[in-house]
């Protein structure tokens, strides 16, 4: 296919001399990654729920079970949180160690793997221990020497798009992880900021083409993100629906038992109930395109 045409915000040409570890060697070259036995990039699209932020370890207990038993792959949740408004909720320096060893723990007895952000190099021995994948925010997504910090531990890493950044910039930020010889890399699309002259809608804007066009020139898996993109529960299942629909390689969901008294982001968590009836509209969105939810 030709892949130039004015306005495009990256060639394969391109990306192929600036950013060539991240670059397609050919149409069919696909990167499946691996991750605690869970494949992404594959025929498979993982799931990955859970709270937005680790707020208790009873309540991580809970989420965890719930979700396992509904087929998600993965339980996510910060202990570690970038949070826009410091005094809401738990504060970050109040959950960061314990929540850490919550999810130690919830692992170990729910049997389910992990993904937590890591946001400080200081912490990244820490947040390994447990983590099965280290997620780095969307507002570290430019931080390079922390990029190269978190690659050289080799484990898998989510590597989440800033809401200001290009394809190309978020392409150039993965080229720096895989540069350490960490092929381990998932990309994250988990909305972007709109100009308020186009704002009609949400606080971001879920960039659904953004999967066919990463998909066209690099190999890494990526996955979305709607419950942090569309910032409100119930845009979150048709948004994830899409995603599916648009080839996305996982999806990643906030779920809590009390939405509305969620620490963190009370708007955009599904509930338990939604979360199981969202994963059955899942699965069947994916058959129909030839792909599968195990
Ligand atoms: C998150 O996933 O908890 C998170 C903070 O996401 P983002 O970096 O995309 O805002
Ligand atoms: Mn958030």
């Amino acid at each position: 296919m030709e892949n130039k045409f004015p306005g495009k915000d990256i060639t394969l040409d391109d990306l192929k001399t600036k950013f060539p570890l991240v670059a397609k060697k050919n149409n069919k070259h696909v990167s499946v990654v691996e991750a605690a036995g869970v494949e992404f990039g594959g025929n498979n699209i993982p799931i990955l729920a859970g709270p937005n932020m680790v707020e208790s370890k009873e309540l991580i207990f809970d989420i965890a079970k719930n979700i396992k038993d509904s087929g998600a792959h993965f339980l996510r949740g910060g202990a570690f949180k970038p949070l826009t408004f410091p005094y809401r909720g738990l504060k970050y320096n109040e959950t960061r160690e314990d929540g850490i060893r919550w999810l130690e723990e919830v692992k170990e007895e729910i049997k389910i793997p992990i993904i937590t952000e890591v946001m400080e190099e200081k912490f990244i021995p820490l947040v390994s221990e447990v983590a099965d994948i280290l997620q780095i925010g969307s507002r570290n997504m430019q931080n390079y020497p922390f990029l190269t910090a978190c690659a050289k531990t080799m484990k898998p890493i989510l590597l989440k798009r800033h809401y200001g950044a290009s394809l190309r910039d978020w392409l150039g930020a993965a080229e720096y992880i895989l540069y350490e010889g960490n092929n381990k890399l998932i990309l994250c699309e988990r909305g972007v900021s709109v100009p308020h002259t186009h704002r009609s809608t949400s606080r971001f804007l879920l960039d659904l083409q953004i999967i066919p066009a990463a998909q066209e020139v690099t190999h890494l898996p990526i996955i979305s993100d709607p419950s942090h993109a569309t910032f409100w529960r119930p845009w979150v299942e048709p948004m994830a629906l899409a995603s599916i629909a648009a080839g996305a390689n996982g999806i990643m969901i906030e779920v809590h038992p009390d939405p509305k008294n969620a620490a963190v982001d009370p708007l955009q968590p599904i509930d338990f109930n939604e979360f199981k009836s969202l994963m059955v509209k899942m699965k069947s969105v994916a058959q129909s395109i030839n792909k599968k939810i195990l």
